[in-house]
């Protein structure tokens, strides 16, 4: 390696890394690998450096990922409200109305019991879903208006013990 100078030297240096990328890569990880405490406090020592390098280059990763995490997002959300729509019996349970998860929603039966709605808590762990979906019954959007506006009236056993009529 040509030390002569520090420009020569850069030169040789930058050559390298674009001849051997796998090699640098290799090396690097390894090196990474050896000395975990010095590299952390380095990458945090260099951020502290050029905040805002880091930020742009934070910036610009999150830019580059945004599209597949709000595809996953989408997903996780879907796949949730599919498996609490299955859990409470895959249909409206005044109409039978199933064919789009979009139009289910899940309607409280216990006054005062809401702790959360559910269609706005699909991140929300299953474990914590779950009892909140105990107090919901499953209701097409129709079905669902209809009965906020008073047009039908819900007559089920949840309803009845908020009445206090079975214990
Ligand atoms: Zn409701
Ligand atoms: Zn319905």
């Amino acid at each position: 390696m040509p030390r002569k100078n520090k420009a020569a030297r850069k030169a040789y240096e930058k050559e390298y890394r674009e001849k051997y990328p796998d090699r640098v890569k290799a090396s690097r990880e390894k090196y990474q690998k050896n000395n975990k405490d010095k590299c952390t406090a380095a990458t945090l020592d260099w951020r502290r450096r050029n905040r805002e390098k880091f930020r742009v280059n934070q910036k610009n990763w999150e830019e580059a990922n945004k599209a597949k995490r709000l595809r996953q997002d989408k997903s996780n959300r879907r796949n949730r409200k599919l498996r609490a729509i299955e859990y409470k019996g895959g249909k409206c349970v005044r109409c039978g109305y199933s064919d789009f998860a979009a139009a289910l929603d899940f309607h409280h039966v216990v006054n005062g019991s809401k702790s959360f709605s559910i269609s706005n808590s699909t991140y929300k762990s299953w474990d914590k879903i779950r009892p909140e979906l105990d107090k919901c019954i499953l209701l097409c959007s129709n079905c669902h208006r209809g009965l906020h506006a008073g047009n039908w009236k819900l007559i089920s056993e949840l309803e009845d013990r908020k009445d206090g009529k079975k214990g």
